[in-house]
């Protein structure tokens, strides 16, 4: 079988000397050509507490393709949050989506989700939840023999057990990079049977790198009813990020956008916030994308991402702020664009690195990053040996840096994590 990175290496070589400045310049300062769906004010809240503004808030709705589900195009992602007042604001002010993982926080996070929706209708919120394996042959870019449909069911279980709930909304199969994993067999027999079980109403995938070749496999298997991908200003391959999500709209798939912030800093030292309204009118001017899960962990984030929906409306302001930030070094996001991947002649999986020095160091999300790197088996001491490192980030990260400071997590006790 193709190797997958010399795959993604060459699906990039092709596609990133077809890019010009000049067309993605058009692309940041394309202005809203309309925003699609539909703008409504909030619906009765009177089952829930009052939200923590006076104001009447106005919601934007967007239906996620074939599924018929209509939420807000702001939802809330989950994962770094660890208040459950905080998911209850954001239900209270109009929030629908929330999205959590089997893997995140070791199952606490779904269980303090859990906590707070016991006290909602079940139809006043949707739930998104990933079933995560570990068992990958990063090579070729596909699952071992050890994920089964049975350890998935399992997971799944757990899930929803600890969300305290019949069913959830859509499950996605969590963090794919290649064709392969994403139809794999063991795989899909365990959503095609939650699904006719009725414990998951719809099924996605969710994709971090390499998104492109996976919303291809998304759409051509017809299998899927929505895909999470990540999808933001930074990203050199935003034009085949634009077609592919296209395609997939086309076909009936819902999209939800993620890592919309790129990381939440335009340099290394986080002095430069990305600028949050310019960020989500960027991805929500793509009407292809339903909603966007911003990781809102304090109440004041959660204002500023909800109240974003007061004007979507994409401006020559905007555009010159990101394109000083897409020309931006360094900084804190990895595009996960798998340039430098055979780089490194200790062979260290440069990119997951890179993503959980963000997942630590960005968004404060410890555990996240250690889970992320204890599963990368790497130990502590690759870096030291190298006078100088050989690995060049198209991004201008100082990778020796990065890699030496996230790989030192592995010597931090477990517990202090929990
Ligand atoms: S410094 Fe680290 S990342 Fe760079 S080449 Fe050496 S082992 Fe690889
Ligand atoms: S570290 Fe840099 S070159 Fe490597 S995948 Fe991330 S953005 Fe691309």
């Amino acid at each position: 079988m193709e190797k997958s990175n010399i795959r993604v290496n060459k699906y990039l070589e092709v596609n990133l000397n077809k890019q010009n400045s000049l067309t993605r310049r058009n692309f940041l300062k394309t202005a809203a050509a309309g925003l699609g769906g539909y703008v409504m004010l909030s619906p009765d809240q009177s089952n829930k507490t009052k939200p923590i503004s006076e104001k009447q808030r106005k919601i934007v709705y967007r239906t996620l393709g074939k599924t018929g589900i209509k939420v807000p195009v702001i939802s809330m992602g989950v994962m770094n949050a660890d208040n459950p007042n905080l998911v209850k604001a954001a239900l209270d002010n109009g929030i629908v989506l929330l999205d959590t993982a089997w893997y995140y926080q070791r199952g606490r996070n779904e269980k303090m989700i859990g906590s707070v929706i016991k006290d909602y209708p079940r139809d006043s919120y949707v739930i998104a939840t990933k079933i995560h394996d570990n068992a990958r042959d990063r090579e070729t870019g596909t699952f071992t023999k050890d994920a089964t449909e049975k350890g998935f069911l399992e997971k799944f279980d757990e899930s929803l057990e600890r969300l305290g709930i019949d069913y959830v909304d859509i499950l996605y199969l969590h963090s794919s990079y290649t064709k392969e994993m994403t139809l794999y067999k063991p795989f899909l027999k365990a959503m095609e049977k939650l699904k006719k079980e009725g414990r998951t109403r719809f099924v996605g995938v969710s994709t971090h790198w390499n998104e492109p070749e996976v919303i291809q496999a998304v759409t051509d298997s017809k299998f899927y009813d929505v895909v999470l991908t990540s999808y933001n200003f930074k990203q050199d391959h935003i034009d085949q990020m634009q077609e592919a999500i296209a395609k997939a709209a086309a076909a009936g798939l819902g999209i939800v956008g993620m890592k919309t912030f790129a990381g939440g800093f335009l340099d290394e030292e986080k002095t430069k916030p990305v600028d949050h309204n310019a960020a989500i009118r960027f991805a929500l001017k793509n009407e292809n994308i339903t909603t966007i899960i911003p990781g809102f962990t304090t109440f004041d984030q959660m204002e500023i991402d909800i109240a974003a929906m007061e004007n979507l409306t994409y401006t020559e302001k905007d555009s010159e702020v990101l394109e000083l930030g897409f020309n931006s070094r360094g900084g804190v996001y990895c595009q996960g664009c798998q340039t430098c991947a055979d780089q490194c002649p200790k062979h260290l999986p440069i990119p997951d690195l890179m993503r959980a020095h963000m997942y630590a160091y960005a968004y404060k999300n410890y555990w996240e990053a250690k889970e992320l790197v204890s599963s990368l088996n790497v130990d502590s001491i690759q870096c030291d040996d190298c006078t100088r490192c050989s690995v060049k980030c198209v991004k201008g990260f100082d990778i020796k840096h990065k890699c030496m400071e996230i790989v030192s997590l592995n010597s931090v006790p477990q517990r202090f994590f929990v």
